[in-house]
């Protein structure tokens, strides 16, 4: 197995070429401007790294017969300096750590699952939104990740890790629309077809409610990108409580944005309930729901909460699951209940971060929540 870490050398960020950052037509800009070379190269470069995992240039194809652009490559680009830092799985899910240039630390995991297999993308490091049922918001924000960070933990995964990677969510550490320069940038880079080629209906952007970021979102052209909403409670006062970014965008500015969200033919918008017991898994909880998403192109997926090490809240059994899963049914909802993987290694859903052992930023989350 190759780490995928830094093997390439190169100078620190700057004047340096990002490589990692740039989608191939980007990159040709760029070789040609400095060292008056094209595509072909460009092509060469961007199959070598994202394709075949290449960590020297001398394996890079296309490239040998190059000596002075080698030299100067050597000396301009830019990798991130990213370290696999821990591995972990359970019954076929995988999580991994990634120690990051500066130190810092986020986790991202692998899900297989019949013919398919998915990543599961942080955006940034820890996160600001602080939802009270997940492991990340407890433990505060960080810092946003950069583009090449992103995109990393894909070239990890499929390279250091030996895995396939299909489909990609942006449901790990980090709320993406609070990073959007960085994760939009990252989505053409990840997607483009001389390189990772990810096609946008493989890749799922998850938000808590970011109103602002989904506005953003609409003006970029990306039909195919599937949408996910963080959603929990259609009861404001409830939604408030538990994620503090309903104070800043309520629910009617919420479902107004997703009302106007461009799908493509037949796409919905995915909506994940976390069933926290005894506190949104009654029966009006469930009609309330209905209510909510009238009108809107739904699947909802219901997830029993996953307890992470503060014991705020209770998981609820498989027949409360059920039963709410059942109303929804009844009021007309698409629904399924999913079932949550690599609970024993904290790497479900709402349990990253968990066992990073940061100390919570006191009041980050304070005031409104999201920013
Ligand atoms: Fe952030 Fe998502 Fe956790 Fe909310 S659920 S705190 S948005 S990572």
């Amino acid at each position: 197995m190759t780490d995928h870490r830094r093997a390439l050398p190169g100078p620190a960020p700057g004047e340096a070429l990002n490589l990692m950052a740039l989608t191939c037509g980007e990159l040709a800009g760029e070789l040609t401007r400095r060292y008056g070379k094209g595509s072909y190269h460009a092509a060469a470069l961007y199959r070598g790294i994202f394709r075949q995992g290449c960590t020297t240039w001398e394996e890079v194809p296309g490239l040998r017969d190059s000596p002075v652009l080698l030299r100067r490559l050597t000396a301009d680009v830019y990798l991130p300096d990213c370290r696999i830092a821990a591995v972990q799985s359970e019954a076929g899910v995988v999580k991994f750590a990634s120690r990051l240039g500066d130190g810092q630390i986020i986790e991202s995991v692998i899900i297989p699952a019949a013919g398919r297999t998915t990543l599961c993308l942080s955006s940034q490091v820890g996160c600001r939104m602080g939802c009270r049922f997940c492991a990340t918001g407890k433990g505060g924000f960080v810092r946003d990740l950069r583009v090449e960070e992103i995109v990393w933990q894909v070239l990890a995964a499929r390279f250091s890790l030996g895995r396939r990677v299909d489909n990609l969510v942006f449901m790990g550490m980090g709320e993406p629309l609070d990073n959007f320069d960085h994760v939009i940038q990252a989505l053409r880079v990840l997607s483009d077809q001389r390189g990772l080629n990810i096609a946008y209906r493989h890749i799922t952007l998850s938000t808590a409610g970011h109103v602002e970021g989904l506005a953003r979102l609409k003006a970029f052209d990306l039909p195919r990108l599937r949408l996910a909403v963080s959603l929990n409670t259609a009861d404001e006062a409830l939604r408030s409580a538990l994620m503090p970014i309903n104070r800043r965008y309520p629910l009617d500015r919420l479902k107004a944005e997703l009302r106007a969200f461009p799908l493509g033919k037949g796409g919905v918008i995915l909506i994940e309930y976390v069933l926290l017991a005894g506190i949104n898994d009654h029966r009006e909880d469930a009609l309330a729901l209905a209510r909510f998403l009238e009108g809107l192109p739904v699947r909802v997926n219901v997830i029993a909460y996953n307890p992470g090490p503060q014991k705020e809240f209770c998981s609820p059994s498989p027949e409360v699951l059920r039963r709410f899963c059942a109303w929804l049914a009844q009021e007309g909802v698409f629904v399924r209940a999913r079932v949550s993987r690599g609970q024993g290694i904290m790497a479900a859903c709402g349990q990253l971060g968990a066992s990073l052992g940061r100390t919570p930023l006191q009041g980050d989350n304070q005031g409104g929540g999201a920013r």
